[in-house]
């Protein structure tokens, strides 16, 4: 994780070198979405999340209704007071975590609804196979946050040359 976390610290506001990775993955038909989950997974195997959680502190989730229905009924709340108190609906017009970082985000790293916690959070940073390719004009922006999706990047782009 060290090398992947290191890396990121020095390239993540470096526009220039985001830029010109995200040239080389921008061709679409340049990438095998075989590939991108392979090296999805190597990546996710080398990262470990618990040593970072970026995303839980700088990114605030979608919420679906579907997961406020879940969330709720784990906390033992009714779907209306869940989304009262702990959602916004955003300038996209899409609800979200009302805080950041998210207040169910513990202080070992750990979320404290792990189990029930909203699709987006288990999809993060939608990097495997076509997911790839669905959120392509997605990944210069979450790679700013997400040291494993920079390493996908650079490893996906050093394989399509
Ligand atoms: S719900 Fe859990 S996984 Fe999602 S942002 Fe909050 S702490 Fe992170
Ligand atoms: S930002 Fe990326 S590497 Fe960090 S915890 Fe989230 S998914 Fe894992």
């Amino acid at each position: 994780m060290e090398k992947i976390y290191n890396r990121w610290l020095s390239n993540r506001n470096n526009s220039r070198y985001l830029n010109e990775l995200n040239k080389d993955i921008s061709n679409k038909k340049d990438i095998d979405p075989h590939k991108a989950q392979i090296i999805h997974e190597e990546v996710f195997q080398e990262a470990n999340c618990l040593q970072c959680a970026n995303c839980c502190k700088s990114i605030p989730p979608i919420v679906s209704e579907r997961d406020s229905k879940r969330i709720a009924k784990d906390l033992n709340m009714t779907k209306a007071a869940f989304k009262q108190q702990y959602t916004i609906t955003d300038e996209d017009g899409d609800m979200v975590m009302k805080v950041s970082p998210c207040p169910f985000l513990a202080e070992d790293n750990k979320c404290n609804i792990y189990k029930v916690r909203p699709a987006a959070c288990r999809e993060y940073p939608h990097s495997g196979g076509m997911a790839f390719y669905k959120n392509i004009n997605h990944h210069k922006r979450n790679a700013k946050y997400c040291p494993a999706l920079l390493e996908i990047i650079r490893r996906l782009a050093q394989a399509t040359k």
